[in-house]
């Protein structure tokens, strides 16, 4: 990491790049992990704060996704000023709060509102482009999958005051709904629906990144044999 945060009176500045942040030019605020010592051991050298984006030193420049929409953007800083009580933790601790964030990211918050928004492509499927029995059986074990994606949202609510057992409830929703998102689409878009098929093109793109954003699903199967299953490493 290269974005780097140095003291300054009141807080820090800031001079650097960071690729790949998604909706930054709608942002008023933002989540900026900073490298802030060239001593300290990797991981313990980073520093969690938040950053008004409008802001002098602040500039962007837009990502053209596959899907031709640009929901993200490279954001580049310049002296850019971030005051000490927008520091998240303590210094050197930034890797520690951003695994934190992450957990959240992937867990089930993010599970709740994919399943909705499978569940509305599901519907399209099922009340339209594969409405007839010759794809029954594909719609049927889709729609199975969908549900023990809910069941589990479930369980780990029920686990919500135990942090661990919370954690490892939530731990596999992020694999789960995003294979079965990429699955659902590319099913879709080869039906060849006329009333869907910008649809399910721009459906089948835009999903392609969901196994590699908020962490590539090869880390987060990682994550399970280690801290669900006990795996050695
Ligand atoms: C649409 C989109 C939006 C994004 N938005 C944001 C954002 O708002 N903010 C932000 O900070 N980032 C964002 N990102 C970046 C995203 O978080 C990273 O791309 C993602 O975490 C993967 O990290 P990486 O690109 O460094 O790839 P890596 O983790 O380096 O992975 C590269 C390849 O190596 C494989 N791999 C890596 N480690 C292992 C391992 N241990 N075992 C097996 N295989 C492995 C991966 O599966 C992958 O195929 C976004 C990315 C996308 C695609």
């Amino acid at each position: 990491m290269a974005t780097f945060a140095r003291r300054t009176e009141g807080g820090w500045l800031v001079n650097g790049q960071k690729i790949w942040t998604s909706f930054a030019q709608y942002s008023d605020r933002a989540i900026l992990l900073a490298k802030t010592s060239n001593e300290d051991p990797r991981y313990k050298n980073l520093t969690f704060f938040l950053l008004d984006m409008k802001q002098p030193g602040i500039t962007f420049s837009t990502i053209r996704q596959i899907s031709g929409a640009s929901h993200f953007a490279e954001v580049f800083f310049d002296d850019v000023f971030i005051s000490d009580d927008d520091r998240v933790g303590e210094e050197g601790q930034g890797w520690k709060v951003a695994m934190t964030t992450l957990t959240s990211e992937r867990g089930g918050v993010e599970g709740i509102s994919r399943y909705v928004e499978i569940r509305g492509d599901l519907d399209i499927l099922t009340r339209c482009c594969a409405g007839g029995t010759e794809h029954s059986a594909t719609v049927e074990s889709l729609d199975t999958r969908l549900e023990l994606i809910r069941w589990q949202i479930m369980k780990a609510l029920d686990r919500v005051d135990d942090v661990e057992r919370f954690f490892q409830a939530t731990c596999m929703l992020k694999v789960m709904w995003s294979e079965l998102w990429q699955e659902l689409t590319s099913f879709a878009v080869a039906l060849d629906c006329p009333d869907h098929d910008e649809h399910w093109r721009n459906q089948y793109l835009e999903t392609r990144a969901c196994s590699i954003y908020s962490g590539a699903n090869e880390i987060q199967r990682n994550i399970i044999g280690d801290r669900v299953l006990g795996l050695p490493r």
